[in-house]
């Protein structure tokens, strides 16, 4: 005797086999349509959004048609139109139609890739994923991938849920491999951090990155218990990538101090303004003070793709593990994140067995991850890498830099922007100068009060340009520019990752947010 009411077990029928679906199906294409379709309109404010989520009572329970209407009724369309070719502000961008539908398989088969058991031929596919990124990133001979692509004691990369928890899995193998096992002490892993600075004799460990480095760091050292205060930040040039001269001097502090250095960090395309750090001066400076390089690629990564950029991001094979995001220039959807290491074993570092579920010496690929279940994500991933393709990339990328590079000439031909760093990949920080202190601009005279006022001025252009709702372009505070370290500028900030935004879109955009600083500065 089944215990559950029919209308309950009919919600269990597999994805795809019942004769409701095409009802729902439409449902969702119809509602989609109409997202797509509708013009954007002024933002909601937050508190009105908090108050239509306000009650918590459980609900009774609803058919899946009821439950549609009102999802595309009263959330979807407050939602944020983050692929439309005038949302130029942040990271997140339009998406190739094809990942919907992988979505969908992904989700109707529910794989758990944490163990071969519960996933089997996807455990497979997402090592052959990752081992295209890897050879993307170190280019290793055929014999190298032949030997490692699926031998169970090799790990080439690791997915997980984004830049911020690859950042975190490539820096805990770090911590675990500086601070391994020494005589009779066994590993910082199994002994804790206070052990493992009484084995190497040192006051405290540290971990070096730019001041420009992601946020994600400092969760890093606070999580492999260092400590927030065991982020050293280097102060970067003008254009935003690490000062090497101050880089070699912090070294030999934590020298001098008896700090050990577990990781230099290197960023190949910060968040804030898309520099990319000297990788190749900086692999040398890890190798000479003995510690382990991990370069955050989070954004910059697909850089690889082009012969014509690559440059840019030289040195970055010596790095002992690279984060690459999926869901920025792979075009993949949000919550997906991977980190690939040069040296097959070091993610054994990391590894944690259970007897029921991750064995040791099986395939199961969370022996070696920070997360535990996970779904077939690397659907995205092998989709993308397969249908985009190399040349696809290639053009994207491609087309991202130039676009930030006309964005970079028009503004430097406006007198009523002011460009703060030449862009090195397809992110744009400029800001608005209202008339009246256009020649000091110029003339580089202006002062700390005029340095404000414009700080304000821009802080209320972005939020009446966002509020529009017509484009948008986000903001941050950069200190460090060339007015000066103690000095913060309020910049606006276009990042050019969407393949449907054009020139023209570009060009309407700037004209919106010069009609709006004149209107605002009076
Ligand atoms: C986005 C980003 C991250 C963090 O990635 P999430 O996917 O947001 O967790 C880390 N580093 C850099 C340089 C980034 O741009």
């Amino acid at each position: 005797m089944t215990t559950c009411a029919p209308e309950l077990l009919s919600l269990f029928v597999a994805y795809g086999t019942t004769h409701e679906s095409p009802d729902v199906e439409r449902a969702v294409m119809d509602g989609l349509a109409r997202f797509f379709a509708a013009r954007p309109g002024e933002a909601d404010s937050a508190d009105d959004l908090g108050r239509r989520f306000a009650d918590s009572h459980m609900p009774s329970g609803a058919t899946v048609e009821a439950y549609l209407r009102y999802l595309f009724d009263d959330v979807v369309p407050h939602s944020v139109p983050v692929h439309s070719p005038h949302f130029m502000g942040h990271m997140t961008s339009a998406l190739p139609s094809f990942v919907a539908p992988l979505g969908r398989i992904m989700t109707a088969l529910n794989q758990n890739v944490v163990k071969l058991e519960t996933s089997n031929a996807f455990t497979f596919y997402e090592r052959q994923a990752l081992a295209i990124l890897h050879r993307l990133v170190y280019g290793r001979d055929q014999a190298f991938y032949d030997a490692h692509i699926q031998h169970t004691e090799s790990t080439l990369g690791m997915l997980a849920s984004g830049g911020t928890l690859a950042n975190l899995a490539a820096l805990w193998c770090a911590r675990n491999v500086r601070l391994g096992p020494k005589g009779d002490f066994a590993g910082v892993r199994v002994e804790g951090m206070t052990e493992a600075l009484r084995a190497y004799g040192c006051q405290r460990a540290v971990i070096v990155a730019s001041s420009a480095a992601h946020y994600s760091l400092d969760k890093a050292v606070d999580l492999l218990g260092l400590g927030r205060s065991a982020l050293v930040k280097v102060p970067t040039t003008h254009g935003g990538s690490i000062d090497l001269a101050l880089l070699e001097e912090a070294l030999a502090q934590c020298e001098r101090e008896g700090s050990l250095v577990l990781a230099l960090v290197g960023v190949a395309g910060t968040t804030e303004t898309g520099a990319v750090d000297p990788l190749s001066p900086m692999a040398d400076l890890a190798e000479a003070h003995h510690c382990y390089f991990h370069v955050d690629a989070a954004w910059g990564g697909p850089v690889l793709f082009s012969e014509k950029h690559r440059g840019l991001l030289d040195g970055i094979a010596r790095a002992d593990s690279v984060t690459i995001d999926g869901h920025k220039q792979l075009y993949a959807p949000m919550g997906i994140g991977t980190v690939l290491f040069r040296d097959p074993e070091t993610a054994r570092a990391i590894e944690t067995n259970a007897s029921y579920i991750v064995r040791g010496g099986s395939p199961d690929l969370g022996r070696r991850t920070l997360e535990g279940s996970r779904p077939a994500m690397a659907i995205y991933l092998h989709g993308a890498l397969h249908i985009i393709g190399r040349n696809g990339y290639r053009s994207l990328v491609e087309e991202g830099i130039s676009k930030a590079a006309f964005l970079a000439r028009t503004i430097e031909s406006r007198p009523e922007l002011e460009l703060l760093a030449e862009p090195q990949l397809n992110i744009v920080v400029y800001r608005f100068i209202p008339k009246a202190l256009r020649e000091r601009v110029q003339a580089r005279s202006l002062d700390r009060d005029g340095n404000d006022s414009i700080n304000e001025l821009n802080q209320r252009l972005q939020e009446a340009q966002r509020d529009g709702g017509a484009s948008f372009i986000s903001r941050t505070t950069l200190r460090g520019t060339r007015y000066g370290a103690d000095v913060p500028v309020v910049v606006l900030r276009a990042v050019l990752a969407n393949p449907l935004t054009s020139r023209d879109d570009i060009l309407a955009m700037l004209d919106e947010q010069i009609a709006l600083g004149d209107c605002l500065a009076g």
